[in-house]
């Protein structure tokens, strides 16, 4: 049987005061040292500062476009298929260049149902949806803001990066 010995408390002990000014004088020593070493505090003064993330980080989705500015997607559903979440719905639709066998008519993803595993951008064969906005913030007031849609995510490019790398037809 385990026998837990309790150390025998004197009265300054028992007053607790040490405990408190120790406390005290550490929270006061950082609290200054802060003030004169603002390069050392580890934290960010959100949203004027922002903590960088790296360059692979799974962010909100975009979707890709051809040099002609129409979706790179040939909603093969295989994105909605891999998704673990069931959150992309696609309607697939006749594309009138001959040499496009589809596009997506209507291309929805629901972000609130997304658990930003990236399977959908591995399953993609046709590199048409990407996860590289950056864009991490969500604030929506209705369930709906959160179900983007392929004009939204036509769009959702972020600066700097080209909508489009090579040409696929
Ligand atoms: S990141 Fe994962 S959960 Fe989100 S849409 Fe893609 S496959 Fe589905
Ligand atoms: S995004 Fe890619 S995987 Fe999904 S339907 Fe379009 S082409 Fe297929």
């Amino acid at each position: 049987m385990l026998v837990v010995r309790r150390p025998k408390l004197s009265l300054w002990d028992k007053l607790y005061l040490g405990a408190v000014f120790k406390g005290m004088w550490i929270t006061l020593k950082h609290a200054v040292g802060n003030i004169f070493h603002q390069e050392r505090i580890l934290t960010y003064e959100y949203p004027e500062m922002k903590k960088p993330i790296p360059e692979n980080y799974r962010a909100e989705h975009r979707l890709m476009r051809r040099p002609d500015e129409t979706p790179r997607c040939t909603a093969c559903m295989l994105c909605a298929t891999a998704c673990p979440a069931d959150c992309i719905e696609i309607v697939a639709a006749e594309h009138p260049d001959p040499r496009v066998e589809k596009y997506p008519a209507v291309y929805n993803i629901n972000l609130l149902r997304c658990v930003y595993c990236s399977l959908c951008v591995e399953a993609c064969p046709c590199d048409a949806i990407r996860m590289d906005t950056m864009k991490i913030e969500q604030a929506g007031y209705t369930r709906e803001h959160f179900i983007v849609d392929k004009e939204y995510l036509l769009k959702n490019h972020p600066e700097g990066k080209s909508p489009y790398s090579i040409a696929l037809y």
